[in-house]
């Protein structure tokens, strides 16, 4: 059954009308539509995952588990399962996520289609690189079969292709072995940008999972005073004798944001006055500490609809990576601009990426990838935003698409320089454009031979 419904990605910016079905079966799923496109959980921020006045499919409901190799800890699953309801069935039997971003509430299929990083990104890379083997119901009706070995290019145009080539339907994915729920969390207090960029180069402080809390409203002495936040799986052996089953974790308390925040609460202030009280608390941790894998991965999974903090507007996340060769300037200019702008982030994270995926439009590549949140807020925030583009161009690198509802097609195309060898990709499985959506036709994502 179809029904008309408003979506927005997870910064409520934008939001718009759609068609949408929820097949329960896969006999239910079908591409008879003009235009479609899935969507899993909507954890992306900005519009990839809409496609106003035409089809939406939610996958969630085709989330069942298929098979699972103990053995070798090859899960299959069907795309709509989440992260969470992996983890909570497979923790318990000493199997973890091989990669995971910064929320479980996202699916197996949308963090293939973005092909996600975690903070893990330098060590194992993107989410694509664990994932066997998929299965892609194409714009014919047909479904294909894809792996590294098997429809190679289909598979590489897939992972991080945004939903633009078809439907994943199901997926094998590897997980990875763990002895306990918990992590081995070490921080390091880092005074300033050229502080934290050489904690995070130094092969001795480093983790398999690493990724740096920024303050970006200080400037003068304190510009970019951040904490790095590094850690890896605690092994058996690390737990205090009181926990007796070291995959149990206690539940983190739920709490809900009611309402949207007014505009006016989140401002250079109140932000500035968090910064200094959360960097104080994390600062004064000083020696490794244990932590459950809940509140190291998915702090924010605690707060119901976070995002309403940001208020009705809503808010957008701008990310982007520069490689090692431009990272110090680069940072140093666009987090200066950033500073000097006065634009209240709440979240603002600084991560060290290893090597760049084989998807074609895959987001990582080698250097440094900076996150900020800014709400929506008046007519010059937009010109500021394509002023950072230039600079990240400038710079060599690119912004994420899983993240963007604004960029320029202009300015995608040049930061993305696989998209015309993608775009033949797409128009072999996909010639009528068939898979689209607000994101694809505002960057004219269509397929070209
Ligand atoms: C709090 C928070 C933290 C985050 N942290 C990170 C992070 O650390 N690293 C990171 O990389 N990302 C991060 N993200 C972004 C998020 O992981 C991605 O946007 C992810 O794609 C969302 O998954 P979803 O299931 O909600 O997909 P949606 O948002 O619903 O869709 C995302 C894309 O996937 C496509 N898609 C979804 N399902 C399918 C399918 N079955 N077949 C084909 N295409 C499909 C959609 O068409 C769309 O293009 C974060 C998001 C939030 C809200």
């Amino acid at each position: 059954m179809k029904n008309k419904m408003t979506l927005s990605g997870w910064g409520n910016y934008p939001a718009n009308q759609a068609i949408v079905e929820r097949p329960e079966r896969f006999h239910q799923l079908h591409v008879d539509a003009k235009n479609i496109i899935a969507r899993g959980l909507g954890r992306s921020y900005g519009d990839a995952a809409l496609n106003t006045d035409r089809d939406v499919i939610l996958m969630e409901r085709l989330n069942r588990f298929l098979a699972f190799d103990e053995k070798t800890g090859v899960l299959k699953a069907e795309a709509g399962t989440s992260l969470e309801e992996i983890l909570e069935t497979f923790i318990p039997r000493g199997w973890f996520l091989p990669v995971t971003p910064g929320t479980k509430y996202v699916t197996l299929g949308g963090c293939l289609a973005a092909d996600i990083h975690g903070k893990n990104h330098h060590v194992d890379g993107t989410f694509g690189a664990h994932v066997n083997e998929f299965e892609l119901l194409l714009a014919n009706g047909s479904k294909r079969r894809c792996s590294p070995k098997q429809n190679p290019e289909l598979f590489w145009g897939t992972v991080g292709g945004m939903g633009l080539t078809g439907i994943i339907t199901e997926m094998a994915l590897q997980l990875i072995p763990i002895e306990t729920a918990y992590m081995q969390v070490q921080h390091h207090f880092a005074k300033n940008l050229d502080a934290v960029l050489a904690i995070l180069e130094n092969k001795q402080l480093d983790d398999r999972y690493s990724v740096a809390w920024i303050d970006c409203l200080s400037g003068g002495e304190n510009f970019g005073r951040s904490i790095v936040m590094n850690a890896h799986h605690a092994a058996k052996k690390d737990l205090p004798a009181h926990i007796s089953d070291p995959y149990q974790i206690k539940a983190s308390k739920k709490i809900s944001l009611p309402f949207y925040f007014p505009a006016w609460a989140l401002n250079s202030w109140s932000v500035r006055a968090f910064n200094s009280l959360y960097c104080k608390i994390q600062k004064s941790k000083t020696s490794p500490f244990l932590l459950d894998y809940d509140r190291y991965f998915y702090p924010l999974d605690s707060i119901n609809h976070w995002n309403r903090l940001y208020g009705k507007q809503g808010f957008l996340q701008y990310q982007f990576v520069v490689p090692f060769k431009t990272a110090q300037e680069a940072l140093h200019v666009i987090l200066g601009e950033f500073v000097k702008s006065k634009r209240a982030s709440f979240l603002a994270v600084l991560k060290r990426f290893g090597s760049e995926s084989e998807g074609f439009l895959s987001f990582p590549k080698e250097g440094y990838t900076l996150a900020l949140d800014l709400p929506i807020s008046g007519p010059e925030l937009f010109p500021f935003l394509d002023h950072l583009d230039n600079l990240v161009l400038k710079y060599e690198g690119r912004g994420y698409l899983a993240k963007d509802a604004r960029m320029q097609p202009e300015t995608f195309r040049s930061m993305y320089p696989r998209f015309n060898a993608w775009q033949k990709i797409k128009a072999d499985v996909d010639p009528e454009d068939k898979f689209s959506s607000d994101l694809s036709r505002r960057l004219r994502m269509e397929g070209k031979r």
